[in-house]
C-alpha cells in the first residue's frame, strides 16, 4: 500500500522516521480517525471537513504549524484511498515533530505529516454491534478538563485510555469507561458515551470529553426523530439504571453496551433506540439518504 507523507505517496514500507523523532520521545503530536464508506455513488469519506478542521484545531492547540492547507490535508486523505484502490477505509493523519532537535523548547523543529489508510471492520466486534459490550469503569481518569486540552485529539492524551482499555481487556471486558477526576462519567477510551432516560438521549458535556464527530452525527439523527438530546453531567450509577447505552465514535461507529461493573443495562443486550440510531447512522455514512 501507499502511505501520504509530507505531500507524497510513498510505498508503505518507505514511510519512516528516525529513531530520535521529536513526537516519538515526548509524545507532542496531533491525529486524527476518519472513515470512508462505500456508497452508491463510489466510496465517500465521512465528515472529512470536520475531520481536518479538527486536526488543525487540535493542532493549533499545541501550538503546531501543519505545513500544508485544509484543502491539501483534505486531498491527502483522498489519494490515501483512491490509490490504495480501497472501496471502505479507516484514515489516520498525523502530524509530529521531527528529529531535528531534542529538548522540550521545540522551537527548532520541521513538523510532518502522514496520512495512512487500510481496510478496517468493525472497532469492537462485530457480534457486538448487534449484542452488546460489556465494559467496567477505569481506575484511570480523563483529565482533559485538568489539561485544558479537551478539544484537541493529541498523542499524549492517550495514554489514559490505553491504560484503561488494557485494564479492562485484562478483566475479561470489552471497554473501559473513564470518569472525570471529579468522578463524573466522561467518555470510553476512544469512544462517547449515550445513555436512554424515558425515551431522552443523555450524554456527558464537552468538559472532559472529546468533541467527537460521531456524537454530533447522533445529534442530528435523533432531531430527525424527534428524540430530545441533554449534556449533562452524569454518575456512573445513573447510568446502572439507564434504558439503554451506547459508545460513539469513527472506529466504534455506534455500539451498544450491555453490561457496566457487572449491572446489566436495560435488556441486556441492543435496546430499540440503539438499534434506531445504529440502522440510521449506517445508512447515513453509507449515502443511502440523500443527505
Ligand atoms: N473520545 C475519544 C477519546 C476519541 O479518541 C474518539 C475518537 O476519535 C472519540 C471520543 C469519538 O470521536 P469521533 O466520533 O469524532 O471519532
Amino acid at each position: 500500500g501507499l502511505i501520504w507523507y509530507d505531500g507524497e505517496l510513498v510505498p508503505w514500507r518507505d514511510a519512516t522516521t528516525h529513531v530520535l523523532t521529536h513526537t516519538l520521545h515526548y509524545g507532542m503530536g496531533v491525529f486524527e480517525g476518519v472513515r470512508a464508506y462505500e456508497t452508491p455513488r463510489g466510496t465517500a469519506i465521512f465528515r472529512l471537513q470536520e475531520h481536518t478542521k479538527r486536526l488543525f484545531n487540535s493542532a493549533r492547540i499545541l501550538n503546531m504549524t501543519i505545513p500544508f492547507s485544509v484543502e491539501e490535508i483534505n486531498q491527502a486523505q483522498i489519494a490515501a484511498v483512491r490509490e490504495n484502490k480501497l472501496a471502505s477505509a479507516y484514515m489516520r493523519p498525523m502530524v509530529f515533530y521531527g528529529s531535528e532537535g531534542m529538548g522540550l523548547r521545540a522551537d527548532n523543529l520541521k513538523t510532518h505529516v502522514i496520512v495512512a489508510a487500510w481496510t478496517w471492520g468493525a472497532y469492537l466486534g462485530a457480534d457486538n454491534m448487534e449484542r452488546g459490550i460489556r465494559i467496567r469503569t477505569s481506575s484511570y481518569t480523563r483529565h482533559h478538563v485538568n489539561v485544558t486540552m479537551c478539544r484537541a485529539k493529541a498523542n499524549g492524551n492517550y495514554i489514559n485510555s490505553m491504560l484503561a482499555l488494557q485494564e479492562a481487556v485484562r478483566d475479561g471486558y470489552d471497554e473501559a469507561l473513564l470518569l472525570d477526576t471529579e468522578g463524573y462519567v466522561a467518555e470510553g477510551s476512544g469512544e462517547n458515551i449515550f445513555a436512554v432516560f424515558d425515551g431522552e438521549l443523555h450524554t456527558p458535556t464537552l468538559l472532559s470529553a472529546l468533541d467527537g464527530i460521531t456524537r454530533k452525527t447522533i445529534f442530528t439523527l435523533a432531531d430527525e426523530l424527534g428524540i430530545k438530546v441533554v449534556e449533562r453531567r452524569m454518575t456512573r450509577d445513573e447510568l446502572y439504571v439507564a434504558d439503554e447505552a451506547f459508545f460513539t465514535g469513527t472506529a466504534a461507529e455506534v455500539t451498544p453496551i450491555r453490561e457496566l461493573d457487572g449491572r446489566t443495562i436495560g435488556c441486556g443486550s441492543r435496546g430499540p433506540l440503539t438499534e434506531k440510531l445504529q440502522s440510521l447512522y449506517f445508512d447515513h455514512v453509507s449515502g443511502k439518504r440523500d443527505d
